[in-house]
């Protein structure tokens, strides 16, 4: 299939008047030169999404959910290119740009199914002549921002749910990587996806977008996924028009490693937690806490793990990490480990950054008065405080704003069950480094958001109740 770079509006590809040029993280090659859309554009993507959403929610869910299938079914057709694509405007390494690829493949399939699932249910009534039945529908018309760090399956984890509810949709993707959206909105076409239903506008100017979006009155829920600073500006705004709104943003995962861990599995759980993606990633472990006695045990056993990685261009076979997928993205990642060093961290694994290629870090004796304690890092940088017990590991891992994951290692049944109780996070991975799967619900608490996507559940931030009373 062609590369677009249009933005699709109203099932039709618009060149626009000005475009914008995405480059390749790697060597600043041109990706692509893509439509960056106006006032004008996002308009008539509003007012598009408006217009077929009638005809969308009275079209039988089980076949909502069969379109649902063939896009999931056209992307993994499509998995090379596609996984190609993202690591050219994303960086990632192919491998990921692949994972990612079935991933975001997986939420459009589970909500396939869920579409035809969107049950109500009858409540017995308090006289004998009255009828109680709750159906769900669809809120609207949504507007879906999406970051960069996983462009299709940040999209289709909103898109699939979205869809299967009825509603339809204006997708603005990052401006960094506004291709995997089109290219999913191109599949969507191909496969039959009416015009109208999916939206898809590349801008430079995210936050006159998001205003005019939140703006307007046929838009009746935002769902955002990116910074807690940029989710709190658009909740604030969304109360004007009293909009739904999920919000999944940052996090501060703490990764703990009790004295009783299988050491190995904890390992392999830090391997893939910390540099999935280079690090980029909300889920990314940020804080690792370990259990003093085992502390040097632990890095003994992680060091090797962590100098094998291969950094480089993430189109090349073996490629671990792929560059940072900006030079701001590199900035904060410098400013942090040399923020740790000056107060005191010690350095158990350096590598030198070129360019965008930032290559992993370990630090050692973090305390809490370091940035990268309280920050989201970002990139591939493993930073490790130690405590002394249980208790303490805890009280570490609960002392943050944020509540999106907590990982926990330890092979004892009553400490797993204690700990994934406590600690404050939407999720617990426990003696698991990755957590993320369509069938279950993702997100947050604190100031890592609100709202569920995948699971079940995923199909609620986009319904509401509706109960009728019969007599
Ligand atoms: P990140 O730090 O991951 O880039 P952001 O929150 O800045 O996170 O971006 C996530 C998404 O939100 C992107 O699509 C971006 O263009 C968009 N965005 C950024 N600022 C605004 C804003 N003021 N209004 C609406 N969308 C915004």
């Amino acid at each position: 299939m062609p590369l677009v770079s249009d933005a699709f509006i109203d099932g039709r590809w618009v060149p626009g008047a000005a475009r914008f040029v995405v480059r390749d993280p790697f060597d600043d090659a041109q990706v692509a030169e893509v439509t960056d859309c106006g006032e004008a554009e996002v308009d008539a993507a509003i007012d598009a999404a408006a217009r077929a959403f009638g005809a969308w929610r009275q079209k039988p869910a089980l076949e909502r959910g069969k379109l649902l299938a063939q896009l999931a079914a056209a992307m993994l057709r499509d998995e090379r290119r596609l996984a190609e694509l993202c690591t050219r405007e994303n960086g990632k390494a192919l491998k990921e740009a692949v994972a990612e690829v079935r991933y975001a493949a997986s939420f459009f399939d589970w909500f396939a199914g869920e579409a035809g699932r969107a049950y109500g249910e009858t409540i017995p009534g308090s006289r004998p002549d009255q009828r109680i039945v709750v159906t769900r529908e669809p809120v609207g018309p949504c507007a879906l921002i999406t970051p960069w760090n996983f462009p299709y399956a940040m999209l289709a984890r909103k898109l699939g749910a979205a869809l299967a509810a009825g509603c339809t949709t204006v997708a603005k993707p990052a401006e960094l990587t506004p291709l995997g959206a089109l290219a999913i909105a191109q599949l969507a076409e191909q496969v039959g996806v009416p015009p109208g239903v999916i939206n898809v506008v590349p801008t430079t100017n995210a936050r006159r977008c998001g205003a005019q979006l939140l703006a307007s009155p046929a838009i009746r829920k935002l769902s955002f996924t990116g910074s807690t600073a940029v989710g709190r500006e658009l909740l604030r705004t969304a109360a004007d028009d009293i909009k739904r709104v999920s919000l999944e943003l940052g996090g501060n995962a703490p990764f703990v490693v009790l004295a009783d861990a299988d050491l190995d599995e904890a390992v392999a759980g830090a391997m893939v937690a910390k540099f999935r993606n280079g690090g980029q990633s909300c889920v990314a472990a940020n804080r690792f806490i370990v259990e003093r006695a085992i502390a040097d045990a632990f890095v003994a056993r992680l060091l090797p793990q962590v100098q094998a990685l291969v950094v480089g261009r993430g189109l090349d076979a073996g490629t671990d990490l792929g560059p940072l997928v900006d030079d701001r993205s590199v900035a904060k990642v410098r400013r942090l480990v040399e923020d740790a060093r000056a107060k005191g961290a010690t350095l158990l694994h350096d590598a030198p950054i070129r360019g965008r290629l930032v290559g992993p870090v370990v630090l050692g004796g973090v305390t809490p008065a370091m940035d990268l304690w309280r920050e989201e890092i970002f990139g591939p940088v493993i930073a490790i405080r130690t405590a002394a017990d249980e208790a303490d590991a805890l009280a570490q891992a609960n002392d943050t704003e944020y509540g999106l994951v907590a990982y926990v290692f330890t092979r004892d049944g009553a400490r797993q069950q204690r700990l994934a109780e406590r600690l404050e996070s939407g999720m617990v991975g426990v003696n698991t480094g990755l957590v993320s799967t369509a069938q279950a619900p993702f997100g947050g608490i604190k100031h890592s958001g609100f709202g569920r996507e995948g699971s079940r559940h995923g199909l609620d931030d986009y319904t509401h109740l509706k109960y009728v009373s019969t007599r």
